[in-house]
């Protein structure tokens, strides 16, 4: 498989995870920091990226260096007060989500064949598909709403990990954070233009 090429059109940076720092700015809205907020990430749900200059076959590394890799990491970014959340409930609200959307669809698909018949004969809905499909629309609604990314979670995205997790690909929304950013890690961070899936 080739590996897939991103390009950015504002550049995104390249740190190394263990020296981290966030600016003591909020990356949503640029006020003084006040709060920490932590956003955990799972670094097994991203493909390890590779950046252009340092390219190497991708059977090179795996496994021999970094055996290990870590099954979740938490980025602390200070964040004003105003937009501080904390995602504690909403992950719980999550998984009860997950299962009603699927019982709604369970319960559509059932009223579809119980009535789909009817529905073509007959050239009139029933009202339990219509039933149906309302029940489904709404949990879609509710769904989108809670994975829907925080204020925070936008203005800073993570675009992937390295392997061994010795660095981590960040893309701030706003170009003034980034700058901090760029201050803050001066030694360790680098602005780069485009990456590459493995
Ligand atoms: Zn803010």
């Amino acid at each position: 498989m080739s590996p897939q090429r991103i390009v950015f059109d504002e550049p995104i940076v390249r740190a190394e995870t263990e020296k981290l720092k966030f600016p003591r700015i909020c990356p949503v809205c640029g006020d003084p920091a006040e709060d920490i907020m932590p956003l955990t990430v799972i670094p097994n749900q991203y493909k390890s990226l590779r950046p252009s200059m340092d390219y190497v076959p991708s059977f090179y590394g795996r496994g021999q260096n970094n055996p290990i890799i870590p099954v979740k990491k938490t980025l602390y970014i200070p964040v004003c007060e105003y937009h501080h959340y904390t995602d504690e409930g909403a992950g719980q609200y999550r998984s009860y989500c997950i299962v009603f959307d699927g019982l709604a669809l369970v319960y559509l698909i059932l009223a579809l064949l119980t009535f789909g018949n009817q529905f073509w004969s007959a050239g009139r809905l029933s009202p339990w598909l219509l039933l149906g499909v309302g029940v489904f629309g709404t949990f879609l609604a509710i769904t989108f709403v809670l994975f829907r990314p925080g204020p925070v979670e936008a203005a800073v995205k993570i675009i992937g990990f390295d392997g061994g997790l010795h660095h981590i690909w960040l893309q701030f929304r706003e170009s003034r954070y980034r700058d901090e950013f760029m201050k803050e890690n001066a030694m360790t961070a680098e602005l780069v233009k485009w990456i590459q899936r493995a």
